[in-house]
């Protein structure tokens, strides 16, 4: 496909848009580059599995069953149960499991039980993922519950206050063990004196054995041996490709962790890879990231291979140069600041693959490693992700979105000449300077906040974000073409965390994921601070709501206020403060305003999640088996995909 033709929309069902993304500049690497692209990608894709067993004990065995179903069917196809069934198993392939990647409810089949039951029965029970001596009967009676019943394993990650979290969390993290047993488990392990403390429990699942608990580790001989091992055969293989001696080192630390499930080992590991700046290509494979623990501390696996985009990480190389200065001009309080903003490193990416928790769904930012210690230490690498933005705009042109929801003319003026632009400069921001920021006072738990932790965490992050976006310096530094460009950005940031990310929350449900929540209690927060003097307002015209902004330089100073706030809240471990903010401002949804919001939304058609197919990348060899080259093709379509990832990476 060339860049004319490209497809970035691939389909669409259920709530979900799957997009295609394009590698940029792929063949302009070197043979070395691509067949290390190549190596690190299969290594990337052999971990598939690890994440459903995570998202759910049941998972697996579920895919399993329904991909046996779908591919071995010979019934109707344009029969509206099969229909419903499909769309059904194109869900479990998106979430990694049986319960919304996003809400984390459990999703409710559009077909019948009698439906499922005549489909499996009618296969032959080789076809079928029985384990040893079970019967069809039995597996039907296992799984059945766990797919129709919904009372059974509802949710994924509950998050709802005063509820034990573990018991009510479908995510296969725990085993039998209480929120308070796990809580004091791990308190138990930590030292108040220890400046340099591991990620406690973050690559085990806790269970409870014979009344006593016990951390199974995901390693080599451990949990998930099986991925694992497949994992480190390719990584083996990248180690000898290496572009230079610290990325070398990089590969074979995190091959040791994985050998040994040592968490002082992952540290190192991380240390050695934040470190390497230079290599164009780099990678992220293990247990990263924490959201589906609702204690946060269980960390799910992914993946995501890359390479630096020369050009664009120009900009962000701008952003962490003057690191020091953001620091000294944030209007925080200076206890709470770092006197030396170290490491900063920051780079526009180019994704090649992408695995586990980020694949289909992606973020478009990272910024790691997550250790507290070693990123106020030796700081963090910053990412975005170039080509996944890229494949958001272009698939989002013309979609009427705009039209529906931007209160007039001028504010759309604003969004077509600014928004690509400054919404790619929020993103650097919060990933570059906002996570890399402030510090906490001595002695202070980094999980003090608790489940509340990662709302302030991405509040801050977004904040020091919002409050830079506007500065002369941003001008200055050639960032923005102008001082009206930042308006785009307050806009749409405001339009969004009041009213339009609701259109990914059920009727009646509450926000829940922590990005969202962050989201509006910025946007609610400044709304109701901002009243007196009618900063921002929601107007409603002809029937329908709009948000309108009055006074964007009062908005910003709101901003400011907020972020000295959340810094403080951050740095203190301030826990019943972030719990008041985050229960007045960021969970509870105006119904009225929600249901309005959805009823617009719906009449556009439009998807509210995204996700991605990868590309597919083929070594070709010469006749002593050589790799000479690696081709790069865009043709797969979702499904053959998916069915080939359980065909060829099925290590569990
Ligand atoms: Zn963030």
């Amino acid at each position: 496909m060339s860049e004319n033709n490209f497809n970035y929309s691939v389909e669409q069902f259920a709530d979900l848009q799957i997009l295609r993304y394009k590698v940029h500049g792929f063949d302009s690497l070197t043979l070395n580059q691509k067949k290390l692209i190549y190596y690190l990608s299969e290594a990337a894709l052999n971990g598939r599995d690890i994440l459903f067993d995570q998202n759910g004990k049941y998972n697996l065995k579920i895919r399993r069953l329904l991909e046996a179903v779908y591919v071995h069917y010979d019934g109707d196809r344009s029969d509206s149960e099969f229909q419903a069934f499909e769309v059904y198993l194109k869900r479990v392939w998106f979430s990694s499991g049986i319960h919304h990647h996003y809400s984390t409810d459990k999703f409710i089949p559009g077909f019948s039980v009698d439906f499922l039951r005549d489909a499996v029965m009618s296969l032959d029970k080789s076809q079928l993922p029985l384990s040893d001596g079970e019967t069809v009967v039995g597996l039907c009676n296992e799984l059945f519950p766990v797919i129709f019943d919904p009372d059974v394993m509802p949710k994924r990650v509950n998050q709802a206050d005063g509820e034990d979290l573990l018991l009510t969390s479908a995510s296969n993290y725990y085993e039998g063990v209480t929120q308070q047993e796990a809580e004091d488990f791990y308190a138990a392990m930590k030292s108040p004196d220890d400046e340099t403390p591991v990620m406690y429990g973050m690559n085990s699942r806790l269970e409870k054995k014979d009344g006593k608990l016990t951390e199974v580790v995901w390693k080599i001989d451990g949990e998930y041996c099986n991925a694992i091992s497949k994992i480190v055969y390719w990584l083996e293989k990248a180690m000898n490709l290496a572009e230079n001696e610290q990325q070398k080192e990089v590969i074979r630390l995190l091959i040791e962790f994985y050998r040994t499930g040592d968490l002082k080992i992952f540290d190192d590991y991380s240390i050695c890879w934040l470190k390497d700046t230079e290599s164009r290509i780099d990678f992220v494979n293990g247990f990263i990231e924490s959201y589906g623990d609702p204690l946060g501390m269980k960390a799910s696996w992914e993946s995501i291979v890359n390479f630096k985009d020369l050009k664009a990480t120009y900009r962000t190389e701008v952003l962490s140069s003057n690191a020091q200065w953001f620091e000294d001009y944030s209007p925080v309080s200076s206890q709470f600041k770092k006197s030396e903003v170290k490491g900063v490193s920051a780079k526009v990416i180019t994704a090649a693959i992408l695995a586990g928790d980020l694949y289909p769904a992606s973020a478009i930012g990272i910024n790691l490693p997550n250790s507290n210690w070693i990123r106020s230490v030796h700081g963090s690498k910053s990412v975005t992700i170039g080509n996944l933005t890229d494949a958001y705009n272009k698939a989002a042109k013309g979609n009427g979105f705009r039209d529906e929801f931007v209160y007039s003319e001028h504010e759309k003026g604003l969004l077509d000449k600014y928004a690509d632009i400054t919404g790619d400069l929020h993103t650097d921001l919060h990933e570059c300077l906002g996570h890399g920021s402030g510090k906490l006072l001595p002695g202070v738990d980094p999980d003090a906040l608790k489940a509340y932790g990662a709302t302030i965490e991405e509040a801050r992050a977004d904040l020091f974000g919002l409050y830079y976006i506007p500065d002369a310096k941003m001008v200055e530094l050639g960032l923005i073409p102008d001082s009206e460009a930042y308006k785009a950005e307050y806009y749409s940031y405001m339009m969004n965390g009041l009213m339009t990310q609701l259109v990914r929350i059920e009727p009646g449900c509450c926000i829940e994921e922590s990005h969202m929540r962050n989201r509006q209690l910025i946007s609610a927060w400044a709304l109701e601070h901002g009243a007196d003097e009618e900063v921002v307002k929601l107007i409603v015209k002809d029937g329908k709501t709009y948000v309108v902004i009055n006074d964007y330089e009062k908005l910003r100073s709101l901003f400011g206020r907020l972020l000295a706030e959340i810094q403080r809240i951050k740095s203190e471990g301030d826990y019943e403060a972030a719990r008041e903010l985050v229960e007045k401002y960021a969970v509870k949804v105006n119904p009225k305003l929600h249901s309005e919001v959805l009823e617009r939304y719906k009449a556009l058609n439009l998807a509210p999640y995204k996700g991605f197919v990868n590309p597919v990348y083929s070594a070709v060899t010469d006749e002593h088996k050589n790799i000479i080259d690696v081709k790069i093709d865009y043709n797969e379509g979702y499904t053959e995909q998916m069915l080939r990832y359980s065909r060829d990476y099925s290590n569990l």
